[in-house]
């Protein structure tokens, strides 16, 4: 069964932007615009199962430089449930072994007729540098460090439908700030939404100059958690670090893996998150992690929905 555009809305007309490169640049009414426009999908499609018709004659490619498991098949899930084709594009096996450059290799997709590109790279800024470069609408699927925007929008959406509203809520990143991407892309997205925003973690990954986006520094997890209403659990990205921020993983777990004894001093309802992949027992043990507070897998559904969303949005500016 597939569902009329009309069915589900049309795209406010304060919505310009035909790509989405980060939260940074986004403005407090077009994060809410994307967010309602993923809750309306979420509603019309029963959870996003079912098809709307809305990008039929349109090809989204997938462009991923670096490994990924639920934002690939989450992109390419939403763009086939509005109808669009995909072009499936992985660095390994590509020419880009041959001497090809980046911006050759996206060319040469956007040649086939291609309207969307959904990009992912290990170096901060790719996304904007093919915005530059080719016609189509460009979306950030991570770049390097620097910001992961669906990832971030799926988390607040999450929280959202889980507390109705940002504003006033505490919400800790915890873990691996420095090499984050979604710490970024969360910090910009709950700020400009209201929340208050802890980073968590050893210093050696939370520097003290995170205070200059407005955000509060703590070092200790068991002095912030009796405040916090929602732990957003990062992993340590090992592939992106060159000097060991810790004497020993399990020295890390000790000090900020949430357990079953921090849940006892967490308050009632307070909202377990992480982005995936998770490492049970580094950041969260399994009880947490499957446990009644966990919303880890809500917020996989949540970023089909967002994705659809996103895609929808930027198609439809693109074309207006
Ligand atoms: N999947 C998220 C990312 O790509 C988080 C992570 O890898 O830890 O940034």
């Amino acid at each position: 069964m597939s569902f009329e555009l009309d069915e589900i809305d049309v795209i406010p007309e304060s919505w310009t932007r035909s790509h989405l490169l980060d939260l940074e640049s986004l403005s407090t009414e077009e994060i809410t615009t994307i967010l309602d426009t993923a809750g309306r999908f979420k509603e019309a499609t029963h959870g996003c199962k079912q098809k709307i018709d809305a990008l039929s004659d349109h090809t989204v490619a997938n462009l991923f430089f670096e490994n990924s498991t639920r934002t690939r098949n989450s992109f390419s899930l939403a763009a086939r449930r509005l109808g669009a084709d995909t072009i499936e594009f992985s660095s390994s096996g590509s020419s880009l072994s041959k001497g090809e450059t980046f911006i050759d290799t996206a060319k040469n997709i956007e040649a086939m007729n291609v309207d969307v590109v959904v990009v992912r790279h290990a170096t901060p800024g790719t996304p904007h540098l093919l915005a530059q470069n080719i016609e189509c609408s460009v979306i950030s699927a991570g770049d390097g460090p620097h910001e992961h925007p669906t990832q971030g929008l799926l988390d607040i959406l999450t929280i959202r439908e889980h507390r109705g509203n940002l504003a006033g809520l505490t919400v800790a990143l915890v873990g691996d700030i420095a090499h984050s991407r979604t710490a970024r892309s969360n910090i910009w997205g709950l700020r400009k939404l209201g929340a208050h925003v802890i980073v968590c973690g050893p210093s050696t990954l939370v520097s003290r100059r995170w205070e200059e986006l407005g955000v509060e520094v703590a070092y200790n997890l068991d002095d912030i958690l009796p405040r916090c209403d929602v732990l957003n659990l990062l992993r340590i990205q090992f592939e992106r670090q060159y000097t060991r921020p810790f004497p020993s993983v399990r020295e890390y777990a000790l000090l900020y893996a949430m357990n079953g004894d921090r849940m006892q001093r967490a308050k009632d309802d307070i909202l377990i998150m992480a982005p995936g992949p998770i490492n049970r027992g580094v950041e969260v043990t399994p009880d947490v992690a499957d446990g009644p507070h966990s919303v880890i897998l809500d917020q996989v559904t949540n970023g089909l929905a967002v994705r659809m969303a996103v895609l929808w949005l930027v198609a439809g500016a693109r074309e207006r």
